[in-house]
């Protein structure tokens, strides 16, 4: 299959990884829009949330305990957000299921 992050998550593209198991990969997003931006993904091609089967549910758990484990190690002490763009008109710009971790600044809401 013709997917970037499936790429990535396999070594076969070079990243600036930061973390990884079995299940899911988390790398620094090559165009960060924070002091700390970067991307955990599943291991599986998941095209986005929008196609997450209930079965999918251990899976999502363990990317949230994981974004949590890594903000810490990130120095992220003052908050962070967490960010999951899905199909056009929600801005997705790669169709693997991704969640971006965004902190080290005060962050708005909206984003602007
Ligand atoms: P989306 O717009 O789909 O929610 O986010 C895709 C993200 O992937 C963007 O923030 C973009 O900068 C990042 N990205 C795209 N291509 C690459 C790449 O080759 N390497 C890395 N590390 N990040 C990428
Ligand atoms: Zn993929």
């Amino acid at each position: 299959m013709d997917c970037l992050f499936c790429k990535i998550a396999a070594g076969e593209i070079p990243s600036d990884c930061i973390y990884e198991d079995e299940k899911i990969f988390a790398f620094r997003d090559i165009d960060p829009q924070a002091p700390v931006h970067f991307l955990v993904i599943p291991k599986v091609h998941i095209e986005s949330l929008d196609a997450l089967k209930d079965s999918d549910a251990g899976l999502i758990g363990h990317i949230f305990t994981t974004i949590r484990d890594l903000a810490k190690k990130e120095g992220l002490t003052g908050g962070y957000r967490v960010v999951n763009n899905i199909g056009k008109d929600g801005g997705q710009s790669v169709a693997h299921l991704h969640f971006h971790v965004l902190g080290g600044r005060s962050l708005q809401w909206p984003p602007g």
